[in-house]
Order: structure tokens, then sequence, then C-alpha cells
């Protein structure tokens, strides 16, 4: 298995965990860009957004809010990188968290 997040899942390769349960995993960032920075992933292996079944989204985005009660966070910004083009570099489905609790969040705003 080649896939770095399916190794996280699986803890051959360790992590920063802050939530899981039976789907999914959220952990820190090993090179955050805001004071925080969380990955979000399905345990099951999907490549991309795109290729992730509409029927686990609800789901994910139940956890999702689960994570920012989890971070104590009311304010923070969701982001997927849907494809290389797009500045994917993990093939594995990961939403970031990022939020600033002590000020403005300064990573690029849409
Ligand atoms: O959206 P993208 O694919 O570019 O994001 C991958 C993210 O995974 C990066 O922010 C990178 O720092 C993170 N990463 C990680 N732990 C690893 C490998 C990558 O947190 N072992």
């Amino acid at each position: 298995m080649e896939c770095i997040f399916c190794k996280i899942v699986n803890g051959e390769i360790p992590s920063n965990k802050v939530l899981e349960n039976d789907k999914f995993l959220a952990f820190h960032d090993i090179n955050p860009i805001a004071p925080i920075h969380v990955l979000i992933i399905p345990k099951d292996h999907y490549e991309k957004f795109d290729s992730t079944p509409v029927e686990l989204l609800p789901e994910m985005a139940e956890f999702i809010k689960e994570v920012a009660k989890e971070l104590n966070i009311t304010d923070y910004r969701l982001i997927t990188n849907n494809g290389k083009g797009a500045g994917q570099e993990v093939f594995h489905l990961h939403i970031h968290m990022v939020a600033n609790p002590n000020g403005k969040l300064l990573w690029p705003k849409l």
C-alpha cells in the first residue's frame, strides 16, 4: 500500500490526532500554514472529492463539525484541492481545516 494517508489510518505512520471514529480521522497537518491546520480524511481510500461517494459526504460534514467543537473553534476555513491542477499532492481525499482563533486568518481567502 503506497498511500501515505492510508498508512496514517492504519498506524504505520504516526500522526497527531484530533479526533476519530470508525469512518473518519482528523489530524494536525505536519506543515501547518495557519495556527490551526487540521486534515480531515475518510478512513477508506478515495483519491479525491470527485471520486468520493456522495453518500459519505453528509457524515463527513457531521464529523467536521465535531472536529471544530473538539478544537473549540467556531470560525474556520475548509478547503479541498481536487486534482493536481488544483494543488492536490496527496491523493487520498482530505479537507483542510484552517483557523486562527486569536486573530485574522491570513491564508488566501477566495
Ligand atoms: O491538498 P494537498 O494534497 O496539497 O495537501 C496535502 C497536505 O498533507 C499538505 O498540507 C501536507 O503538509 C500534508 N501532509 C501531512 N502529513 C504527511 C504528508 C503530508 O500532514 N505525512
